[in-house]
């Protein structure tokens, strides 16, 4: 009896769909309005999209321009204990109402303004609620954090795994070593010591990581994006997002024109970094007016995508893909068991072999073998995203009339409330048990929220330098004058 007793949870912990998984799945198909219903669309048939907290710790140590969080967000103390209430209770909906499995950004002002135990808290919060969590830093910390963050006091890994986004643009000042950076070149040490301290903590700790390089984009860094990627494309990043900037929170840090940084040119200048062109239609998040995406993958200098759009037979395998894996959880699942359950998926449905072996040999074909040996084998995943924010004073009206239940009929809110109800990328408010779009979030909610939070958690100035320099210091004279 034992023996059929541990069978039987072998078969049910090697089932390749979980079912509540597969209910989330259903439930965002419904909920996306038509326009976001197209044959490469991921959300509901793959991921329920991104997630992101709010109202944590909005503080930040940088000035950029622009800046998406309001003006009272540098008023508000970073706190352990608020950030994990309130983690806990924006999982706990984001579990309940997009099902069990999610990628979520551990995001708000500066993460690493925590303290080491308090992050690593946080993103234990995070994955115990099923979410998958990325930090978002600025990247100007060190060895020592990130140690502290990935190993407990005994010295024993936390973590199996760290998802960081690190965001490294030449509109961002203060960053140390480089207060004003002149141009995006160089930042590119900084980029590159970034990396290398996760390569290290791989090496030293066994921490495997994964990380994103963000950049947002003005008329000022437009043409340099394609330079970025060509350096920076081997130094250890799997993902590299550009976000055009929009006219979203601190009004006082918009100092550029946003105009010119359009989404078709912004990816054409990431084209012209990835060498090819990138079809951004084969696979989408949402919708392509606010998202566009491109996977694959870099062996050497060049980049490959790991489907050829204008090849009806890798759409034919997407296609399958959906059909077949799409409700199978990826995310977090331990590789061992991830492939028992595809050879379950196999074993049912032998035609799909035929067509991976199909497409594993045709994307060898056009990498060219010889390449594949020259490079030893060496393939390097990386996603090319370019993802717009909307102005506020298009989402204000636009989510009021959505609130009402009112459709637009002028074009400009129309098309900012269908990207709203496609909306890759929410937040949840545990308060009334809402999700909103975090472009909501920034636009209309972020500037009461930052408020009621810098009189929860005020910033209490502590001087350690003498009352009599003080009083030097209050009436503008240097202390030794
Ligand atoms: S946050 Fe805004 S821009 Fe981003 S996917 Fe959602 S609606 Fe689109």
């Amino acid at each position: 009896m034992p023996v059929i007793a541990a069978l039987r949870a072998l078969e049910r912990a090697t089932r390749p769909y979980d079912a509540e998984f597969a209910a989330a799945m259903r439930r965002r198909w419904a909920e996306l309005p038509d326009v976001a219903r197209t044959p490469g669309q991921i959300l509901g048939r793959h991921g329920v999209g991104c997630e992101g907290t709010h109202g944590v710790f909005p503080k930040c140590n940088l000035k950029c321009t622009p800046c998406y969080h309001s003006r009272d967000a540098n008023q508000v103390r970073v706190d352990g204990p608020h950030t994990h209430e309130q983690i806990t209770a924006q999982m706990g909906l984001l579990r309940e109402l997009r099902g069990p499995r999610a990628h979520t950004q551990l995001i708000g002002g500066e993460v690493s303004l925590l303290a080491p135990d308090d992050h690593a808290a946080a993103l234990a919060i995070m994955r115990d609620h099923g979410r998958e969590p990325m930090s978002f830093t600025h990247g100007d910390f060190d060895d020592d954090y990130l140690t502290r963050l990935a190993l407990g006091p005994d010295g024993t890994k936390r973590f199996a795994r760290l998802s960081f986004a690190a965001h490294f643009d030449k509109f961002m000042y203060g960053r140390r070593g480089i207060e004003r950076p002149p141009d995006e070149e160089s930042l590119n040490p900084y980029r590159a010591r970034f990396a290398a301290m996760f390569t290290r903590l791989r090496r030293e700790h066994g921490v495997r990581f994964f990380l994103a390089h963000n950049m947002t984009v003005t008329s000022g860094n437009l043409h340099e994006i394609a330079r970025v990627i060509r350096d920076c494309h081997a130094m250890g990043y799997g993902m590299f997002s550009f976000q055009p900037a929009a006219f979203l929170g601190d009004e006082r840090r918009w100092k550029e024109d946003f105009r010119e940084a359009t989404p078709d040119a912004v990816w054409a200048e990431i084209e012209r970094g990835a060498g090819t062109r990138l079809q951004y239609r084969v696979l989408e998040n949402g919708d392509v007016r606010c998202n566009r995406t491109a996977y694959g993958f870099y062996v050497g200098r060049r980049w490959y995508p790991f489907l050829d759009g204008d090849d009806p037979r890798d759409l034919r395998v997407r296609d399958v893909f959906f059909r077949r894996f799409g409700k199978m959880t990826f995310t977090g699942t331990p590789p061992a068991l991830l492939a028992v359950r595809v050879l379950r998926v196999v074993a049912r449905y032998p035609s799909v072999a035929v067509t991976g072996l199909g497409w594993l040999a045709r994307t060898v074909r056009r990498v060219g073998p010889l390449r594949l040996v020259r490079e030893r084998m060496r393939v390097r995943p990386v996603t090319f995203v370019m993802h717009q924010f909307m102005d506020a004073d298009v989402v204000a009206p636009a989510w009021e009339m959505m609130r009402r239940g009112k459709q637009a009929t002028e074009p400009g809110l129309r098309e900012t409330q269908e990207r709203l109800a496609a909306c890759h990328y929410a937040m949840a408010h545990p308060e009334d048990g809402t999700l909103v779009p975090a472009c909501v979030q920034h636009a209309v909610l972020d500037p009461a929220e930052n408020a009621a939070l810098r009189s929860l958690l005020p910033i209490v100035e502590v001087s350690t330098r003498p009352a009599a320099q003080r009083s030097c210091d209050r009436r503008g004279n240097h202390p030794c004058a």
